[in-house]
């Protein structure tokens, strides 16, 4: 007798992102977070100073192992000097290094922004693109770095921004167990409608800044404890 042929499982992971299903009870409880954080901070918005896409893509690339306020330290002198990224792609890597120094890892970053400010000459005419892959494709921008410029500069919830305060309050809060940034991303889209993408993370940093550090979290002042699975009661719905 022939054997029947059975379809082999593919084992390829899928290397998209984008929202997938999550339970009912789970969105409502997400929700009620959220609802609870944008009580909370009715003011919640991106930390990085910036007055269009280029500086805050140029802002964001330096807040990479740096802390915000150092950045905005640093980027009224860089914008002086390269307004946009024509005069940016056309400086010295030696100059743009002094310039950005102390935000650490300085040479990687003067690369970065060199690199992005050129590819943005050579293909968007020396405007930020606005979608996904092309901002992607710009040296030292990753999706993090996207996410940011999208939801920020552009207004498109394409993702959401997960940082180590996004990562950290998400964990605690019960909203994923995952520790891969890509994939706590992947289940707060499946968690969350759309519109509320770009604020969640805002929200989630206010939140991780000023109350649930990452070392002595004061949960006995958190407005969140009754919705934390670390304290509350009604973690699991
Ligand atoms: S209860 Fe504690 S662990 Fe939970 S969100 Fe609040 S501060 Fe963080």
């Amino acid at each position: 007798m022939a054997k029947k042929k059975t379809k082999k499982k593919s084992t390829k992971r899928s290397t998209k992102t984008g929202p997938a299903k999550a339970e009912p009870a789970a969105r409502r409880r997400a929700k009620r977070i959220y609802d609870k954080l944008v009580e909370l901070y009715p003011d919640a918005h991106c930390a990085l100073d910036h007055k269009n896409a280029f500086e805050l893509i140029i802002a964001t690339i330096l807040s990479a192992q740096c802390t915000d306020v150092r950045v905005n330290m640093v980027t009224p002198d860089l914008f002086k000097r390269y307004p946009d990224a024509h005069a940016l792609a056309k400086a010295k890597q030696a100059d743009v290094e002094d310039l950005v120094r102390t935000t650490g890892f300085f040479r990687n970053k003067a690369k970065s922004l060199l690199g992005a400010s050129r590819r943005m000459v050579e293909h968007h005419g020396g405007e930020v693109p606005d979608t996904m892959d092309e901002l992607t494709a710009l040296p030292g921008v990753a999706r993090k770095t996207a996410n940011v410029v999208l939801g920020n500069a552009f207004g498109k919830n394409v993702g959401v921004v997960v940082d180590t305060h996004v990562g950290r309050l998400s964990r605690r809060l019960g909203l994923t167990e995952q520790t891969d940034p890509v994939k706590v991303e992947q289940d707060l889209m499946a968690l969350l409608p759309r519109d509320t993408w770009t604020m969640l993370s805002h929200l989630l940093i206010y939140h991780g800044r000023q109350v649930c550090a990452a070392r002595n979290p004061k949960c006995d002042d958190c407005a969140l404890a009754r919705s934390c699975p670390k304290v509350g009661v009604d973690g699991a719905e």
